[in-house]
């Protein structure tokens, strides 16, 4: 091979997901459908996971036709047992090695804080924070075992700044966005990088839903006018910065938190 190619296969394998094993979390819809794609695309083997066995089969079904290398199972990430059996079923489809662990499922509810309940509380929190710090720990020795692990968080601009009506959604994503730096120091030695990313507005069902209430699209516009590039995001913005992440040309990359939010947060 002359200098040239050994130069360009050596990017290319930097630039690559070929032969690396991944667990998405929430992969049907929106964000982590599309985190999916790019990692498959990219030559990852992929686990998925959501809570309509219907759905998830018949995306499945799509990604196989594409060639893709996914499965996926029924998980309902906020109970504890079921993650547990998410990670046993990961770990003995891959051997015991995973390397990409992507934290994506989540939910949100916009209330005042004086509003949430208990229940509110405990279920915005098990779903968007504890799931993903449980299967962090959970995935920990399969991340070390591959040689070469990387986590990544989808966490949120709400988590990073202030803003009204989900401060307990806001917690459970800045939670996400602290951990990240904690654990990224811890298991560096390990050879795991954490990062996280933070959307803004990224045109999902997640959103749709917000859109489908009068008083709550027009608030919505509102934020988009006073968006730098005034447009919503779209899934695949994000999912190609999980792609980088994960990609052995971000080695150096640890403990951060990056948003993906068309310079809202850079504008004071
Ligand atoms: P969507 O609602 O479009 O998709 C969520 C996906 O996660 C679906 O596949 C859903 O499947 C799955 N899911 C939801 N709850 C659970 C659960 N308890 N257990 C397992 N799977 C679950 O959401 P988005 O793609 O918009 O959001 C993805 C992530 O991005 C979330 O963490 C969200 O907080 C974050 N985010 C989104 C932003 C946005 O503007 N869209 C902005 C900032 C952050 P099913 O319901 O069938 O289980």
């Amino acid at each position: 091979m002359d200098p040239a190619q050994t130069e360009m296969s050596s990017r290319n394998r930097r630039w690559s997901l070929q032969g690396m094993t991944a667990l998405v979390t929430g992969g049907t819809r929106g964000i982590g459908h599309a985190i999916v794609e790019e990692l498959a695309a990219f030559g990852a083997t992929v686990h998925t996971c959501s809570r309509n066995q219907k759905e998830l089969d018949e995306i499945l079904q799509g990604w196989k036709s594409k060639g893709f290398k996914v499965s996926g199972s029924v998980c309902d990430v906020s109970s504890r047992p079921q993650r547990t059996q998410l990670m046993d079923t990961v770990s003995s489809l891959f051997d015991g090695k995973l390397n990409i662990l992507v934290n994506n499922a989540g939910t949100a509810m916009l209330k005042r804080t004086e509003e949430y309940t208990v229940e509110d509380v405990s279920f915005i929190m098990g779903t968007n924070f504890e799931s993903a710090y449980h299967l962090s720990q959970l995935g920990y020795p399969l991340l070390k075992a591959s040689g070469r692990g990387s986590i990544v968080f989808i966490s949120s601009v709400a988590g990073v700044l202030a803003l009204p009506n989900v401060s307990i959604y806001a917690a459970s994503k800045g939670a996400m966005n602290q951990v990240t730096r904690n654990l990224a120091c811890e298991w560096a030695e390990d050879n795991i990088r954490v990062n996280t990313i933070a959307p803004w507005v990224i045109n999902t069902s997640l959103v749709g839903k917000a859109r489908a209430d009068p008083s709550l699209e027009e608030k919505q516009k509102r934020t988009i006018s006073r968006t730098p590039i005034c447009r919503m995001g779209e899934p695949n913005e994000v999912s190609s910065l999980v792609a980088f992440l994960c990609f052995p040309a971000a080695s150096y990359i640890i403990g951060q938190v990056i948003c993906v939010d068309g310079g809202y947060s850079v504008t004071g």
